[in-house]
């Protein structure tokens, strides 16, 4: 049975008032913040297998996942001893590391079309170098983007985005200026004819389409079949660049990321992939990467300067590494056949409480929107309930199951997910599904 625990948190509230007096709206990235869904976020104090325990001491089964990275599970003992290694011999050495080469090579070795890749310390970094690169080598300056397509917080790439601009319902952010902001098209995602349209009257001055490999910051919408062809095919013809953002997906979907699962395209791969999440193990590490006669346009070896005083940190890459050896096609399995599991009794639940929902897949990756009917875009994510997922959420945690906390987020399981977790869960969606009919 499912735990039951009250609505207060005590020992969170408490932390929370103290950080809002410290930290802009009391956290450090602004989904945290619980605003969405209400109510005050639990401050985690300790994270085990598929568990997170809060400074009341509740364990919840965890479906956050940190947003991707903990593919594994928390502190997986053979990647703690990895780092722990790491870190007893030193933190961090700003000259060059073995470990960095292994886990470049690690990636190297799973997605076909890159050779090189340059380390950074975050998505965010990864998609803005990956940008700035595709401009480097063709000259132009405009890019397009999908709207509902989350890059991270790039100048740039923050129109019409994902995750919390779309949690917080922002058309995008103010501080960026016009001038970034002009060089952004924004496109509705898997509309090739809006694609072909705006090649056709601007192609010239397009550096690079940039896409979620198979976007999961709008809720998951996977590309349509012949989407991501389309897209290479159009940016070839027109010789501009195509950035497939696997920040995400790499690694998760497969071995080799989205890439793995729907590539090679007859028109030929992506130029270039960024990397984040699941490499890095938990810790910051990302990456961008592509054919060596690309990424030679990078600094010291080309005129795209790029840098980092902790790329490539010591403990990260260790980190990074020893989670990417051990997502086996056991792990992925294993994951494959949970999120069925969940994603399944999840669906059960909502349409015996009749609550609309559509659950949308890309591999193993899955949400589920609080409305009915194919989601293919943003207008149409736009379209699910956020109070019943609101109340679905909080019938969730009372009962010790941690959702993320935003309507348009994947539900990140792990291969610690075992029976005893999964069924805590299913547990659980019953009173939740009723929960969020009466919202
Ligand atoms: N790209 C994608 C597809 C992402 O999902 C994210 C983060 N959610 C980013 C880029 C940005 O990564 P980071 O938060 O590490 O900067």
């Amino acid at each position: 049975m499912p735990p039951s625990y009250p609505s207060d948190a005590p020992a969170s509230e408490a932390l929370f008032a103290r950080a809002k007096t410290v930290v802009p709206g009391g956290v450090n990235s602004p989904v945290r913040a619980f605003r969405s869904v209400g109510g005050t976020p639990r401050f985690i104090t300790s994270a085990r297998g598929a568990y997170l325990i809060d400074a009341d001491g509740r364990e919840y089964v965890d479906l956050i996942g940190s947003w991707g990275p903990m593919i594994l599970g928390h502190t997986h003992p053979e990647v703690l001893a990895a780092v722990t290694d790491a870190a007893s011999r030193g933190f961090s050495y700003g000259t060059p590391s073995e470990n960095e080469v292994a886990l470049a090579e690690e990636i190297v070795a799973r997605v076909e079309p890159v050779e090189h890749v340059r380390l950074v310390s975050s998505g965010t970094e990864a998609t803005m170098s990956a940008l700035r690169l595709a401009r480097g080598l063709t000259g132009r300056s405009r890019v397009v983007k999908f709207a509902g397509c989350y890059h991270g917080h790039v100048d740039a790439l923050l129109a019409a985005a994902g995750s919390g601009v779309a949690t917080f319902g922002l058309p995008d952010s103010a501080g960026v200026p016009s001038s970034a902001a002009a060089e952004t098209i924004v496109l509705p995602y898997n509309d090739i004819a809006a694609l072909e349209a705006v090649f056709a009257a601007d192609g010239e001055h397009i550096a690079a389409v940039i896409t979620e490999a198979a976007p999961g910051n709008m809720g998951v919408v996977p590309p349509a079949p012949g989407f991501t062809e389309a897209l290479r095919r159009v940016t070839r013809d027109h010789g501009a660049l195509l950035i497939s953002d696997e920040v995400m997906t790499g690694f998760r979907c497969s071995r080799s990321g989205w890439y793995g699962l729907e590539g090679p395209y007859a028109a030929g791969a992506p130029d270039l992939f960024t990397f984040g999440k699941v490499m890095g193990g938990g810790f910051p590490a990302a990456a961008f990467g592509g054919p060596a006669a690309l990424m030679a346009a990078l600094a010291p070896d080309g005129p795209v300067y790029q840098a980092g005083t902790l790329s490539g940190n010591p403990v990260a890459t260790a980190a990074g590494l020893a989670t990417l050896q051990r997502c086996t096609p056991e792990v992925y399995a294993h994951i494959d056949a949970a999120a069925h599991t969940i994603a399944d009794a999840a669906a059960a639940a909502l349409s015996a409480a009749g609550v609309p929902h559509t659950v949308q897949w890309a591999g193993s990756m899955f949400s589920i929107f609080f409305c009915e009917g194919l989601v293919r875009d943003y207008d149409d994510a736009k379209r699910t309930s956020a109070p019943a997922y609101a109340a679905f959420f909080h019938a969730m945690l009372a009962q010790g199951v941690h959702l993320p906390p935003s309507a348009y987020e994947v539900w990140f399981v792990s291969a610690a997910h075992d029976a005893a977790a999964v069924d805590r869960i299913l547990a659980a969606l019953p009173a939740a599904a009723s929960a969020a009919s009466d919202a």
